[in-house]
C-alpha cells in the first residue's frame, strides 16, 4: 500500500517533478504486482485518517512499514502506530533505506557520531556479508493477497499536479566503469561521472544494499559517499534541531543579510559568477545540480552573499529531484560552516578558482551559460576580495569569544 500523503503534497508546487516520478514507478510495481494476481493499494490524503477508515471497514491484523529518520515521519509514524494499538492492529517497522540506523553505529562510549571519518571507520568495521543480504522477495509472491478487481491509482491531476513530458529522471543502474573512474573524474561537472542514483536512493527504487555491494567491488570512494549519506541521516536522526538551528548554535548570531533580490539573483543563476550560474541553471532545468557546484553555490550564498543556510536549503528543497532532509541539511551546513564536522568558515570557496579547476575548457559553464563574455552576460553582484573580507569580519564578530 503507498499513500499519497496531502500534508507533504499539499507543500509543493503544482509542476514539481517528483510527484510524477512517484506516480510512474508506483504504475510499474503495480503492473509486476498485478502479473503475480495481487494489486497495489494506493490513496490520497492524510494517512491518519486513512487508517483509520481502513481499520474501520476491514478486518486487519498487523501493519508493517519500512523506518524513516525524518522527524515529521517519525511523529507520523507514531500517530500510525497509536491508532494501530487503539484498532488492536499489530504496528511492526522495518529498517530498509539504510544498513545502519539509529543506535547501530555508536562510539565506544555510546555517543552517537558527529565527525564523520571516524564514523566511517566504525560503520566500515561492522559492515559484512549479513547486512548486505538481499532478501528473496520471489519467494513469498504466493503469500500475497489474491485480488479480484483491479485498483486504480489516483491520477496527477486529481491531486493537483500536472502530467509532464519530463524525460531525464536518472536510469536506475550504475557501470563498472563509472565507478571505476569515479575517484579521478568525480568532481568536473561537465562529465557525466557521477551516478545520479540520488533520486532512487531517496525515494527507494534502489537497495543499497545492492548498490554497496557493487562499490566494494569497484570504488571505495563511491562507498564513502554512500556512507556520508547514512552520516547526515543518523545526524538528523539524533540532532533533530538542525532543521531548524545550526548545529553549532554560536553561529546563529552571525548577523546574516536580508536582501531578496540578490537571493533572487542567486537562485536564477545571474551573479555574474558564471560557474554559480551554470550550477542554478542546471538545477532551475533538470532537478539536478553536481555535487561540487552544489558546495559552490552553497559557500556563494552563505559567505559572498553572507545570507542564512537554510534559505539556500529550502530553495534546493523545492527544486532537486534528489531532496533528502538529513543530506540537503547536513550539506548546506557543511558549507555554511555551521555543521557538525564542517568546512571551517574561513575556508571561502573562489569561484573563479573553482572554475579554472573543475570546468578549464568551459564545457560546462558553455552548456549553461551560452552568454558568457558577451555584453548579455550580468556583471559579477559582489567583488570576490570584499565579499570575503565583508565574511570573515561577520564570522569573527559573531564568533568572539566561542569556540569556532
Ligand atoms: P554520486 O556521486 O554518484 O554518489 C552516490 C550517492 O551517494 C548519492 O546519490 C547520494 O545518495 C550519496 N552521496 C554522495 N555525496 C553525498 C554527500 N555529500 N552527502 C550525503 N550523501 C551523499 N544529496 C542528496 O542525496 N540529497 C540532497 O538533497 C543533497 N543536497 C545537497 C546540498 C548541498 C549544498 C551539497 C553540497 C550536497 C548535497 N547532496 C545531496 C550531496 C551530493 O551533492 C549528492 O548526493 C550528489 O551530487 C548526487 O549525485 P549522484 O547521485 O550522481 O551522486
Amino acid at each position: 500500500m503507498f499513500i499519497f500523503d496531502s500534508t507533504i503534497l499539499d507543500r509543493l508546487e503544482p509542476d514539481d517533478l517528483r510527484v510524477p516520478f512517484i506516480h510512474q514507478q508506483l504504475q510499474l510495481m503495480q503492473e509486476h504486482l498485478q502479473v503475480q494476481g495481487s494489486d497495489l493499494w494506493v490513496e490520497y490524503g492524510k494517512p491518519r485518517e486513512i487508517f483509520a477508515e481502513i481499520f474501520a471497514k476491514h478486518s486487519i491484523e498487523s501493519l508493517t512499514c519500512n523506518g524513516d529518520y525524518e522527524p515529521a515521519a517519525i511523529e507520523r509514524d507514531l500517530e500510525i502506530e497509536k491508532l494501530c494499538g487503539k484498532n488492536q492492529v499489530k504496528f511492526q517497522s522495518f529498517k530498509d533505506q539504510v544498513i545502519f540506523e539509529k543506535h547501530e553505529v555508536m562510539t565506544d562510549g555510546k555517543k552517537p557520531y558527529t565527525v564523520y571519518t571516524p564514523y566511517k571507520k566504525k560503520w566500515l568495521s561492522q559492515l559484512n556479508d549479513q547486512v548486505l543480504k538481499s532478501y528473496p522477495v520471489e519467494n513469498y509472491f504466493k503469500n500475497l493477497h489474491q485480488t479480484k478487481n483491479k485498483k486504480k491509482i489516483p491520477d496527477l491531476k486529481s491531486m493537483g499536479f500536472s502530467t509532464t513530458d519530463f524525460a531525464d529522471y536518472p536510469e536506475m543502474l550504475v557501470s563498472q566503469k563509472l565507478l571505476k573512474d569515479y575517484a579521478k573524474l568525480r568532481d568536473f561537472p561537465a562529465l557525466k561521472a557521477t551516478s545520479h542514483l540520488g533520486l532512487h536512493l531517496r525515494f527507494g527504487t534502489l537497495s543499497v544494499r545492492e548498490l554497496v555491494r557493487e562499490a566494494q567491488k569497484h570504488s571505495e570512494v563511491w562507498l564513502s559517499e554512500l556512507i556520508w549519506r547514512e552520516f547526515f541521516m543518523q545526524i538528523l536522526f539524533h540532532f533533530p534541531h538542525v532543521v531548524k538551528e545550526s548545529f553549532r548554535p554560536q553561529y546563529e548570531k552571525v548577523q546574516w543579510r536580508q536582501n531578496d533580490q540578490d537571493f533572487q539573483k542567486w537562485c536564477q543563476g545571474q551573479t555574474g559568477y558564471p560557474l554559480v550560474d551554470a550550477g542554478m541553471r542546471e538545477l532551475n532545468a533538470m532537478g539536478f545540480m553536481h555535487n561540487r557546484v552544489r558546495m559552490l553555490t552553497a559557500s556563494f550564498l552563505t559567505k559572498h552573499l553572507l545570507m542564512h543556510w537554510s534559505k539556500g536549503e529550502r530553495y534546493f528543497a523545492s527544486k532537486l529531484l534528489d531532496y533528502d532532509l538529513s543530506a540537503n541539511n547536513g550539506n548546506w551546513q557543511w558549507a555554511a560552516g555551521t555543521g557538525c564536522d564542517a568546512a571551517p568558515y574561513f575556508r571561502i570557496f573562489n569561484p573563479a578558482t573553482q572554475l579554472e579547476k573543475f570546468d578549464p575548457d568551459h564545457k560546462y559553464i558553455q552548456k549553461w551559460v551560452p552568454e558568457y563574455k558577451t555584453s548579455q552576460y550580468a556583471q559579477p553582484m559582489v567583488d570576490h576580495v570584499e565579499a570575503r573580507e565583508r565574511c570573515l569580519q561577520a564570522f569573527k564578530k559573531a564568533l568572539k569569544g566561542t569556540k569556532a
